[in-house]
């Protein structure tokens, strides 16, 4: 079971200087997943992050692969892109090809890169303007 908190990461000072955080991104950090806004998550944005608890673990802790991502791009888009490969197989396992009735899920998509993962909602706090969390 992967540790959510409902809490900033141990970086955010770091993130907030070098992102424009709108306070729905969550957070990966040594096994535990920072939501600070507390937004639902979905299965496949866990295994997402849980993608960059291995890749923190490879190159020897949070530390050092937030202090990469944060100032080479390149190297960014392909720690994402394994991530989000991943995410996209868990997606399709949970809800099956995108459709107008998930509009939610859809804006989730485009929200959230980059470079972030901005949080989704479920039906229950769902909208007509997207999620009210
Ligand atoms: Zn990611």
């Amino acid at each position: 079971m992967t540790e959510i908190r409902a809490e900033n990461p141990p970086n955010i000072a770091t993130l907030r200087k070098a992102f424009g955080l709108t306070g729905n991104e969550i957070f990966a950090w040594d096994g535990v997943i920072y939501n600070p806004g507390g937004g639902g998550l979905t299965r496949a944005l866990i295994e997402h992050e849980k993608v960059h608890f291995r890749q923190q673990r490879e190159v020897g802790g949070p530390e050092v692969w937030w202090g990469r991502f944060i100032v080479d791009p390149a190297w960014r888009l392909e720690q994402e892109l394994e991530a989000t490969a991943v995410e996209f197989k868990v997606y399709s396992e949970d809800y099956g090809r995108p459709q107008r009735g998930r509009r939610h899920h859809d804006r989730a998509w485009q929200d959230r890169w980059p470079p972030h993962h901005a949080t989704v909602c479920d039906d229950s706090q769902h909208d007509d303007n997207g999620c009210s969390l």
